[in-house]
């Protein structure tokens, strides 16, 4: 998976760390716009729960599941659901008591409960207090790892009782900064090709190829947020042309739905107010949009299904019937309440 050096001798340091017993309940993470902080944070969260050899591998059932946001140990939260200025003062409040009772509960099925809080700046007075308590108080097995660009973000008591972890500014792939410096390649192209590198999309390092494939991308998520938007017969039409493409390159097919399962994770991070982490962000206002028409558990749904076709194509399940379910069924319009009569899995 893609990571700078800064970041990859730092995640080295806290898996060192992990395998001598020495963790700490609270992170701090913290960097400049561009630096990656909060895939760092995903990594930490799926260093201490990696079931794979190389913690964090990246591809084994936790990793992956905190990966799309969907592991029901890790919680991704907004920092903006503490806002008493952009919420009401009872979502506030349920956000705490939930994170209080999560926090006393064992783990469903990881090692650890991470609690991993994005920009940690825009949590009030109110809210950091009742942070501070969990962290005083921390019960084993339970992780918070708090985002922000800078310390002096947060109630300094509630940073002393984090360990810190400073990255640098612009933390991109070697192929992507020599993108920039050497090819001239625009900045905003380059921090999303770093971002789409996170989902294992390979650069080549030229310019030309890897400025065409970007474009490609883009049209294919373009294309899939129409396909889900689309009438039932384009649906159908859509689904008929993956299932004829497969038996000539069955490669290309599964990759179409590896990006219907990342434009899934995107809509995902944007419902849940983690913009930062969406992997195609110059969707972002596309994804906006489409975020308004699903709740959470309708978007989990969908990236279920995704990943249970996935599972049956490399169990040799006829792709004549699994992909066009996939279609229809993580397609679905208003999957809203995750009950249009699928059996839409919570
Ligand atoms: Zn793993």
């Amino acid at each position: 998976m893609w990571s700078s050096v800064d970041q990859q001798t730092k995640i080295n340091s806290f898996v060192n760390g992990l395998h001598v017993g020495k963790v700490h309940h609270a992170y701090l993470v913290l960097g400049p716009q561009n630096s990656g902080k909060g895939f760092f944070a995903i990594k930490m969260a799926q260093a201490v729960n990696c079931t794979g050899t190389n913690a964090p591998c990246g591809t084994c059932v936790p990793c992956s599941k905190i990966w799309l946001g969907t592991h029901p140990d890790v919680e991704m939260i907004d920092s903006h659901s503490f806002n008493e200025s952009t919420a009401n003062a009872k979502i506030l409040k349920d956000v705490a008591r939930e994170i209080r009772s999560k926090a006393n509960l064992r783990p469903y099925e990881a090692k650890y409960r991470v609690f991993l809080i994005g920009e940690a700046k825009k949590m009030t007075l109110h809210t950091a207090n009742a942070l501070l308590k969990l962290l005083e108080e921390p019960e084993p097995n339970v992780l918070y790892i708090l985002v922000a660009s800078s310390e002096q973000d947060l109630l300094p008591t509630v940073a002393s009782r984090c360990q810190k972890i400073r990255l640098n500014k612009m933390s991109v792939t070697d192929t992507v900064e020599f993108l920039i410096q050497e090819a001239g390649v625009d900045i905003s192209d380059a921090t999303e090709m770093a971002q789409l590198a996170q989902a294992g999309i390979e650069w080549e390092g030229d310019r030309e190829n890897d400025r065409t494939n970007l474009l490609q991308i883009r049209a294919r998520f373009a294309n899939i947020s129409s396909v889900i938007e689309s009438s039932l017969k384009s649906q159908l039409k859509y689904a008929d042309q993956l299932v004829s493409k497969w038996s000539e390159n069955d490669e290309a097919v599964r990759d179409e739905i590896q990006l219907w399962l990342n434009w899934w994770r995107d809509l995902l991070m944007v419902k849940i107010g983690m913009p930062s982490l969406v992997i195609c962000s110059s969707q972002i206002d596309e994804l906006d949009r489409n975020a308004d028409k699903y709740e959470v558990s309708g978007i989990k749904s969908a990236i279920a299904v995704i990943q249970e076709t996935i599972d049956c194509l490399d169990h040799n399940v006829n792709p004549k019937l699994a992909i066009p379910y996939m279609v229809l069924h993580a397609g679905l319009k208003n999957v809203t309440h995750g009950a249009n009569g699928f059996a839409f899995k919570h």
